[in-house]
């Protein structure tokens, strides 16, 4: 973006440079300041828009300005190639579940599933876990963290006095909603692996490598549409927002009008992130809580960062630390 000739140099200093300086109050970043800084629509609509829709999951009128601070340190004042946009191959689970589970398991632990921590069971200055695994399995531990998202955490913390403060800061958080619309078609129709839409509601596209259909073995082609901050598209059918996202795939990619859409599915995650509005900061926990024993891990705890996969891996390095330090 930074050298695309459309922005204009006032502009790109103006995101790069002094400018970022005053982002760092916890501010909202209002229309006004945009014109106030005679930061163009193009440079607001090309650039600033889709960055803080994408990294805050809110737009620019609500997000906060002290995550985009973050956001734009990362982008610009790092290396080159922490600012690569990156593509897993694998998916997710290849990539981040399955080595964990394999570390935990190589050094004697056990990874359970489906067992959902249901309560917190305080003595003294300890506390045990309760699970459920088909039956209620109490499970108690030197050092426990707790990684689940922040409104599972406030649900599971509030009834005991010693980390009532933390709950509600987490159940003020709130969150923003994301929309995922993946369809299938019988044929490629995009060329690239992923695209940003812009003037669409799909703000990132992606393809997908072609896999067999089960039924009749052909080959099928599936792309994906990101909705970040859906709040109008959440209430919204499942079929209306698959045909919506088709109408404007073609838009973009008319080779999708030839094509014979074979699947679809609509993935709606409601709380999909905590909101990074202005004020989150002070609502976000650190990995220590009143328990000497209890730890907290999470995207939406005190990372600097909105909450991504980045900042679920920094809160799990600080984790790490705290509990390797508690260990003695
Ligand atoms: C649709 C969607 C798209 C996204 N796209 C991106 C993206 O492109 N880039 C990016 O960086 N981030 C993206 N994110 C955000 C990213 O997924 C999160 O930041 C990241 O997964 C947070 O990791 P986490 O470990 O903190 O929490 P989670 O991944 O939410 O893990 C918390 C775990 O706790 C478990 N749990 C909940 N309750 C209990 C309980 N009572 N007992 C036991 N376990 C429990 C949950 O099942 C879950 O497995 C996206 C999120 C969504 C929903």
């Amino acid at each position: 973006m930074l050298i695309h000739s459309g922005f204009g140099m006032h502009n790109k200093l103006l995101v790069i440079s002094h400018e970022v300086s005053i982002l760092l109050n916890p501010i909202l970043v209002k229309p006004e300041w945009l014109k106030k800084h005679r930061i163009s629509e193009n440079a607001r609509n090309l650039f600033l828009e889709p960055l803080i829709l994408a990294t805050l999951n809110l737009p620019s009128d609500q997000g906060s300005a002290l995550l985009l601070a973050s956001v734009l340190n990362k982008l610009f004042a790092g290396r080159r190639r922490d600012a690569l946009p990156m593509l897993p191959r694998a998916t997710l689970h290849d990539l981040f579940v399955a080595p964990a589970v394999a570390a935990v398991e190589s050094n004697g632990g056990q990874v359970l599933c489906r067992a959902a921590v249901v309560d917190l069971e305080p003595e003294d200055k300890r506390v045990a876990i309760a699970f459920k695994n088909g039956e209620h399995v109490r499970f108690d531990a030197d050092l426990i963290v707790l990684a689940v998202p922040a409104w599972r955490f406030s649900k599971l913390a509030k009834a005991h006095v010693e980390l009532r403060d933390t709950a509600d800061r987490a159940a003020e958080l709130s969150s923003s909603p994301i929309v995922d619309v993946s369809l299938w078609f019988d044929r490629p129709i995009m060329p690239y692996r992923f695209a940003g839409l812009l003037g669409s509601p799909l703000q990132w596209i992606f393809s997908h490598p072609s896999e067999p259909n089960r039924s009749t073995g052909e080959n099928r082609y599936r792309v994906s549409a990101v909705i970040s901050h859906a709040k109008s598209e959440i209430g919204c059918r499942n079929d209306e927002l698959a045909r919506r996202a088709r109408t404007e795939i073609e838009r973009f990619f008319p080779a999708a009008k030839e094509a014979r859409q074979v699947d679809q599915l609509v993935i709606k995650a409601r709380r999909a992130t905590i909101s990074a509005r202005p004020g989150q900061k002070g609502l976000r926990p650190g990995p220590r809580t009143a328990f000497g024993n209890l730890f907290l891990a999470g995207d939406w705890t005190d990372t600097d960062l909105p909450a991504t996969i980045e900042s679920a891996i920094a809160s799990g390095s600080t984790v790490a630390r705290a509990v390797t330090e508690a260990a003695g």
